[in-house]
Order: structure tokens, then sequence, then C-alpha cells
């Protein structure tokens, strides 16, 4: 009953013209039966919702800020990815929790800015490999997403969930089937206390997914597609982890 979704995290890679081969190659590769978007950085979108006119890939974003308009030098809002068409945007993704030092609530805050401009947060939550190794992987995951269930309340519903561990991203380890399974079931219990829609949100796995997992990790009751990093460059390698969602 939950429609997959398929999310390439382009990270801060990319340039206009590898943009326009990778798009031209996936737009050839598709259509799938799975939801399929792209993030792309902050000054490819214009460009990149240009390319994806009349396409069924949707058009997402790495970041937003929590404000919706102001002096916040070198911030963007999600009213401005909303002008340009995105329909997703990523908060919380590690990457930002670490380099940028992003709070809990602040992520709570930007995904809240989000929905609030009709973009919908897809909200990361991890833990590290120092954490699963001390046996909180619950408590962190558990603590993340609780922030953001607080924030938007009556509105959790609206979110798509990552999980994303963070010993996992880009390392060339995934998390077993299994080992994912198992925290997106809790994740799943943790929503369903929240809100009467948890049965239909979709929650995401990402941690180098591959071509030749995806399939196994897509099988599992909870994991309702994936956020793919390394992966969503190559038009090839996508479009078979699109294939097996
Ligand atoms: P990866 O990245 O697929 O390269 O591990 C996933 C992500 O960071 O979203």
């Amino acid at each position: 009953m939950r429609k997959k979704l398929v999310v390439g995290n382009w990270k801060m890679h990319g340039s206009r013209a590898a943009n326009a081969a990778l798009l031209s190659a996936l737009k050839e590769a598709g259509p799938w039966s799975a939801d399929v978007a792209v993030c792309v950085p902050f000054p490819y979108l214009a460009e990149t919702a240009l390319a994806l006119t009349g396409q069924a890939i949707l058009l997402g974003a790495q970041d937003c800020s929590a404000h919706e308009q102001g002096a916040f030098t070198g911030e963007v809002s999600s009213l401005m990815l909303s002008d340009l068409g995105c329909r997703y945007v990523i908060v919380g993704h590690s990457e930002r929790r670490a380099f940028h030092h992003e709070s809990d609530q602040l992520v709570a805050d930007k995904a809240k800015a989000a929905l609030a401009h009709g973009v919908t947060p897809i909200v990361c939550v991890g833990e590290t490999l120092a954490e699963r190794e001390a046996g909180q992987t619950e408590l962190v995951v558990k603590r993340q997403l609780a922030a953001v269930i607080h924030t938007l309340t009556h509105c959790i519903g609206e979110i798509v969930l990552a999980y994303e561990p963070v010993w996992a991203i880009g390392t060339g380890l995934t998390a077993s089937p299994e080992q994912a399974q198992a925290v997106h079931a809790v994740l799943r219990m943790q929503l369903h206390a929240a809100t009467q829609k948890s049965a239909s949100m979709r929650i995401l796995y990402g941690g180098s997914v591959k071509p030749d997992n995806a399939a196994q990790l897509f099988a599992q009751p909870d994991i309702d597609g994936g956020l793919i990093g390394g992966a969503a460059l190559k038009a090839a390698d996508f479009a078979v982890i699109c294939r097996a969602a």
C-alpha cells in the first residue's frame, strides 16, 4: 500500500554538463513504477527543473533554512525551493548534523518550514558507529525523531523519514536488510504512537545502497525505498536501483 520512493542525493557533485548527461540518461532509463526524485545542489535546481519538465522524476534540494526570508546570508528558504518546483528537501542529513552542528531541534524546525511551503521534508536519522557499538542505536534514532514529532505535532504524517546509519554512508558498509528492518520497525512504532498515518508513511533506507543490494533491502516490510548517494551519480546504477524498488 506504500508506493516506494527512490531519492538520489547528489551531494556536492556535478556540473552543468555532467548533470545534463546524467538527467538525459535517466530519462532514457525510466519510467519506473516507484516514485523517483533527485536532490541536486542549489545552483542547479532551476536548470534541473527545466530539464525535468514533463518527466516523472521529481525535484528536490539537500537542505533548507528554518526561516522563511530575511537577513540570513547564504541561506536558502523552502519558500524559494517551492518557487523552483521542488517537491522534496532533505533535512538533517548526517553530514549536516556533523559538519554544520545541526541540532535535533534545528532539523525539526527546518522540516516544519518545508511543510509550511508545501515541500516534503525527507528527515534523516541515524546512529554513528560508536553509538551502535555502545548499544545506543534505538535511543539515538528515537531521540532524533522525537524532536520532529514534537515540533510538527499533527503534521508529522506528511514527512518522509530516512534511516541512514552514519557508519554506512559512503563507506561501502551497508546495514544488512535485517539490521535496517529492525530500526525501521522501531521508527514505524514511534510514528504509530504519534499519528494515524504511520502505516502510509514512507521510511527510506540510506547508506551504501548499490545495484546489488537494493532489491533485498527494499523487500523488507518497513523499507519503502532508498536515499542513494554515490550510486545516484551513475545513471546505470541509479536506474537499476529504481527498478529494484
Ligand atoms: P551513499 O550516501 O549511498 O553514498 O552511502 C547516502 C546518503 O548519504 O544519503
